[in-house]
This record gives C-alpha cells, structure tokens and sequence, in this order.
C-alpha cells in the first residue's frame, strides 16, 4: 500500500527559532504508515536534519541545481543537500517556474540530479487560472509530466505534486471534483509510462490545504498527501493535517 506523505514547504520563511516546530511536529505524529517531509528554507537545512536525524521526520531542499558543483553562484546542489542530511528535494515548484523561467526540460534534469544524489524529487506541476478557463488543463499537465519526469522515476525516488498555480497563497482551493480528474489524469498518465509500479507513486495535492479542508482532500481517490505551504509554517495549523493523513 502507497506511504501517505504530508509534506510543508516553507518557502523563503523562518529562521532558527522556527525550528522548535519541529518537535511538536514530531510529537503530533502518531501513525508510522504516513511520512512527513518539511522542507526549509537552504539556511536551515543542516540543522534541521541533525535536529530530526533519528526521529519520523524527513528534510528536504525546495530546488537544487542540474549540476553536482561548478561556479553556480546561490545555487545549491543535490549532492550538497544530501550532504546535509537532506533526503528530498521540491523540483519546478510554480514560484520558480515563473520567478525563476525554470521550464520542463530543466525541472526534468533537477529531478535527475535529485535521483542521481540518492533524493527523492518531489516534482512540482499544475496549470494557471488562465490555462484552465481556456480548457487546457489536461493538455498542460500531460506536457508538464512527460517533459519534467526522468526516465528513471520509481515510487521510491519521486513524488508527483499537483499544485494548480491559482491555488497557491489564494485560499481558493480546487474543488474536489477538480482535484479527482486531474488525480486520476496523472495517474493513469503514471502507468502508461512507467507501468503498473507507478500505482505507487505518490501524488500530493498542493494549493492552500488547511486544517478545515485536508480531510475532504484526502478523501479523493489517487490523492496520496499534500504539499503545504502557509499551512506548514505554523505546527498548529500542520499537526492537523498531518493527524487528517493518519
Ligand atoms: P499554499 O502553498 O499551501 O500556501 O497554497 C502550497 C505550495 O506552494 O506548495
């Protein structure tokens, strides 16, 4: 049976005090069949994972770069995050889509660099307001998943997040009907291109999950957990949605 996973991206928020979360996150956890993953900002990262090293508590990056090193000035790489005790990273995130132009092709090769580092890739996708007023919503997603997801994916090394772009930081949330179509969309797009293994592949749901909210979400057929982001940053408002999982 596909791991839940309840994941927090805290995007550019906290500094160190932040980190006493991550106790009451833990603390909160109850049900070892669920993950949790909370990916700091990059400044946090190292202490995080040596903060959380034997507890059920994962870290993450939010991006790295393509390369293993090199002159990338700002630039963090896989290998760098797995050195500090990372075990995932968020790849083609919407923010960095747009912030950053990052498209498809190069999402695809952070997920490798991810996957050649040891990483899980949890590989951001999802369509803007006016991609889906326009209908393209499907068409969008299935260029997203064939273009930003390496060859080598297995439910072991990667994580699908769907985030509709005009659902992040909004409070407009997609309506479980809209989440269920393109659930399943991706899905089946998972198993014709990797087989009947990618069943397992999770598949988060992103885009103002909140504690009123989450059990609903999770009660949509191929939603395997979320990506949270104004959520993630308070563990009162994440402990529920985690608890939600369980
Ligand atoms: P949100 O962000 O929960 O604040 O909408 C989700 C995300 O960007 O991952």
């Amino acid at each position: 049976m596909t791991r839940k996973l309840a994941a927090g991206n805290w995007k550019m928020n906290g500094t160190r005090a932040a980190l006493e979360d991550l106790n009451a996150i833990i603390a909160a956890h109850s049900d070892p069949s669920v993950d949790i993953l909370i990916c700091p900002p990059a400044t946090l990262l190292m202490q995080a994972a040596a903060l959380t090293a034997d507890k059920p508590l994962d870290i993450g990056a939010q991006d790295c770069h393509p390369a293993a090193s090199g002159a990338h000035t700002g630039d963090t790489s896989a290998p760098m995050v797995a050195d500090a005790g990372g075990t995932a990273v968020i790849v083609g995130h919407s923010e960095r889509r747009e912030n950053h132009n990052e498209n498809n092709t190069l999402v695809q090769s952070k997920a490798q660099a991810a996957h050649d580092a040891g990483l899980i890739a949890v590989i951001c996708i999802g369509e803007t307001l006016d991609e889906r007023e326009a209908g393209q919503t499907l068409d969008i997603i299935a260029k997203q998943l064939s273009g930003s997801i390496p060859d080598g994916a297995t439910p072991y090394n990667t994580v699908i997040a769907y985030e509709p772009v005009w659902a992040i930081g909004t409070g407009k949330v997609a309506t479980l009907e809209q989440i269920a179509e393109v659930h399943d969309f991706i899905r089946k797009s998972l198993i014709d291109r990797f087989g009947a293994a990618a069943q397992d592949m999770r598949i988060l749901y992103g885009g103002s999950v909140k504690p009123g909210n989450a059990a609903d979400i999770f009660g949509v057929s191929n939603v395997d957990g979320a990506l949270v982001g104004g959520a993630s940053l308070k563990q009162s408002d994440f402990t529920p949605i985690i608890n939600a999982l369980e």
